[in-house]
């Protein structure tokens, strides 16, 4: 590999295959190329995917998420010039494979994916998620907090997927923050809903999130605003907390991302999706997720595309934080 000035061969190996090297459309498929190492030691963050689609209540198909994203993945390149970072120079990662799911046993399933992330967490190695149905975010959180104890959630979604029970049945991808909020697994107070939109079971539904201590900032505000005072917003709410980012496709307009399991027209586009992201570099993420890519309805592979473009901005983040602190000193 190219880059030998950068760290150690031990660093040096938890980084992208280079594709100016080894063309991009070769090699098995894991995220943008980084190796495929069940590791947590000498590494930052590891990509993780969790192929369950058990919650989900429209579409299915949400298992294939993950694969479609690291396919797609490939196309990225080392450098982010929005950020100014070459993001595997200050940080180091790996693709950990998949966490173990029982397919049509969702109790089982989210056992499975918290178990699955305690050695991740415990060594203090960021966990990035590629889904799976929302549903998941649940179990991950329960991983966190054991860890971190209450945490602040930026979530985005064009739901707030706090409703109480569909048919009868506590978990599924429209309940996970309801329950979150019930095993005290959040810090409600610097939690954040963003780009809830679409039609509703009643004129009180957008109130559930609020009652359960969430603000949320609903798409047509976010249109009278602008993404920089939402930007502002979000930074406001959060603090100095630790934060789990959980982004459900969905949140994005259709049009940029059709290839999911509940679509609402009206949502973000592409380009406005990756400014707010950027806009929050600064803060203290302790976890990410991507949620909700249905490959069946992407066709084109552009729902995956945008997936693997949101993931590299997260870890764009990560390492910017690493980054200014090196250039500073
Ligand atoms: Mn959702
Ligand atoms: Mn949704």
């Amino acid at each position: 590999m190219r880059n030998s000035e950068y760290g150690s061969e031990k660093e040096e190996k938890y980084r992208p295959v280079d594709s100016l090297i080894s063309p991009r459309f070769s090699g098995i498929k894991t995220f943008m190329r980084l190796p495929h190492v069940k590791t947590v030691e000498g590494i930052d963050f590891a990509i993780v995917g969790v192929p369950s689609d058990a919650g989900a209540s429209f579409r299915t198909g949400q298992r294939e998420g993950a694969a479609a994203i690291r396919k797609v993945s490939a196309l990225l390149r080392p450098h982010n010039p929005v950020l100014g970072v070459s993001p595997f120079d200050y940080v180091k990662g790996v693709d950990y494979g998949d966490l173990p799911v029982v397919p049509g046993y969702i109790e089982d399933t989210y056992k499975k994916i918290e178990e699955g992330l305690y050695p991740i967490i415990d060594a203090g190695v960021i966990p990035i998620l590629l889904g799976g149905d929302h549903g998941i975010t649940l179990p991950e959180l329960r991983a966190v907090a054991r860890k971190h104890g209450p945490i602040a959630l930026i979530h985005f979604d064009s739901h707030s997927d706090t409703v109480d029970q569909y048919f009868g049945q506590p978990y599924n991808h429209g309940t996970p923050f309801r329950r979150a909020i019930e095993e005290n697994l959040l810090l409600a107070d610097n939690s954040i809903q963003i780009g809830l939109r679409g039609s509703i079971y009643s004129a009180d539904h957008l109130n559930i999130p609020k009652r359960l201590g969430f603000e949320i900032v609903t798409l047509e505000e976010i249109q009278e605003i602008g993404v920089r005072k939402l930007i502002e917003k979000v930074r406001n709410r959060i603090e100095n907390s630790k934060v789990f980012l959980t982004f459900d496709i969905d949140v994005v307009d259709p049009a940029y991302a059709p290839g999911t399991g509940t679509p609402e027209v009206g949502g973000f586009t592409s380009r406005e999706t990756l400014n707010i992201i950027r806009g929050l570099k600064d803060l203290n993420f302790i976890g990410f997720d991507l949620v909700e890519v249905l490959p069946a309805y992407d066709p084109s592979e552009i729902t995956a595309l945008l997936a693997a473009n949101i993931v590299y901005e997260f870890i764009s983040i990560i390492s910017y934080k690493k980054h200014t602190r090196e250039t500073l000193q």
